[in-house]
């Protein structure tokens, strides 16, 4: 089992090193190759995915990412800019579906900005479409200047689109993963002012109808951005494309309080996969040795699930992760009083002592 290691930048070094950890005390396999990707790669080879980073990852059964950016890249012309690492890994491996659990842990309740009451027990799993939509549109406007900026100009703008492949595949994925879950789908678009989601809408409920089994539903997207801090527990899965995706995903990581904690897989047709945190490269803690590793660390799990079939182990590091919170100890984004305080370090090496 290969699997390519690209930290990135920030506190992805530090983080991704824990999961490293963890995954090497399993006793599984597995085949592990480190690489240059992001701003790191940008300084070492002028580009942030190196041809030499992007064959390791093809040739990988599964990819572990940390995380990549740094404010001081703002000013590059955007093909140069870290995030587009991301982007490049995610067409070029065409991973279409994005796995992010929202899962609250009842150690960590009170982190949450909602009431107890309102998050507790929450598990819900949005899968975002990520490689269609707004963002892989044709982006137009007049370029006066090398750093991606319009001083000057007129009017920009970007199109929307997304053809009925996409739609279908992303859906099936929805339904298929429900089944295994609570058995309801809600499907979020913009039906009522956007053609490309009346589209998008006709579709999913085509596609529902291979899958009686399973409740479809379908939500604005403004409704749904609502419901998701009302009642987030009336939702099972939720099914959207690529912009709704990216921002609900956000609002719905951020219900559990603790954007340190929540994984995120992306998934092509073969089950090859990217496994990352669902935060970014918090350049603003980076080096102090203070990030939260079980992010990552949960990613890790995710991976061994999903593209390296290994459900046994998937369970004990989840299982292993439960336990080190129940042993009260906590990194700095999730700490609360009478819980010890450790470093990213210090959680790693619970979790690997655990194991
Ligand atoms: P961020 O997620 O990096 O940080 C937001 C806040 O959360 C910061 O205060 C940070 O300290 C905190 N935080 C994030 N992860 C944490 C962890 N594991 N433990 C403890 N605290 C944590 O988002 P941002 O600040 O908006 O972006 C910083 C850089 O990351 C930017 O360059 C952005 O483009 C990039 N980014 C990358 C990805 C990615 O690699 N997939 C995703 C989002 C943002």
């Amino acid at each position: 089992m290969k699997i390519a290691v690209l930290p990135g930048d920030g506190i992805g070094t530090e983080i991704v090193a824990e999961a490293v950890k963890v995954l090497n005390v399993l006793g599984l396999p597995l085949e592990m190759e480190t690489a240059l990707v992001g701003g790191a790669a940008y300084e070492a080879y002028g580009h942030p995915l190196p041809e030499a980073t992007l064959k390791l990852a093809k040739e990988s059964d599964a990819i572990l990412f940390g995380a990549v950016g740094d404010w001081k890249y703002d000013k590059l012309d955007r093909p140069l800019r870290p995030e587009q690492a991301i982007l490049g890994l995610r067409k070029n491996l065409g991973l279409f579906a994005n796995f992010r659990p929202a899962i609250c842990y009842e150690q960590l309740v009170g982190a949450s900005s909602l009431k107890p009451e309102l998050i507790s027990g929450l598990d819900i799993l949005i899968i975002r479409e990520l490689t269609g939509d707004i963002y892989f549109g044709q982006p137009r406007g007049r370029r006066t200047a090398t750093d991606g900026h319009f001083p000057g100009a007129e009017e920009a703008f970007d199109t929307m689109r997304y053809s009925r492949p996409e739609i279908e595949r992303i859906a099936h994925v929805a339904f298929q993963a429900a089944r295994k879950r609570s058995k309801r789908v809600t499907s979020v678009d913009k039906a009522n002012v956007l053609e490309t989601f009346q589209f998008w809408k006709d579709v999913v409920t085509e596609v529902g109808l291979q899958y009686p089994d399973v409740e479809l539903d379908h939500m604005y997207v403004d409704n749904a951005a609502m419901q998701l801090v009302k009642a987030p527990k009336r939702f099972d899965v939720v099914v959207t494309g690529n912009m709704f995706g990216d921002i609900l995903s956000d609002e719905a990581s951020m219900l559990t309080g603790s954007i340190g904690m929540l994984p995120s897989a992306s998934l092509n047709a073969s089950n090859q996969g990217l496994y990352e945190p669902s935060h970014g490269s918090a350049p603003d803690i980076a080096g102090k040795g203070i990030a939260n590793p079980l992010a990552t660390i949960l990613s890790a799990a995710m991976m061994l699930r999903f593209s390296l079939n290994q459900e046994a182990s998937a369970l004990r590091i989840e299982a292993a992760v439960q336990k080190v919170l129940a042993q009260g100890l906590r990194t700095a984004d999730i700490y609360s009083d009478g819980t010890t305080r450790v470093s990213t370090r210090e959680m790693g090496d619970a979790v690997v002592k655990v194991l």
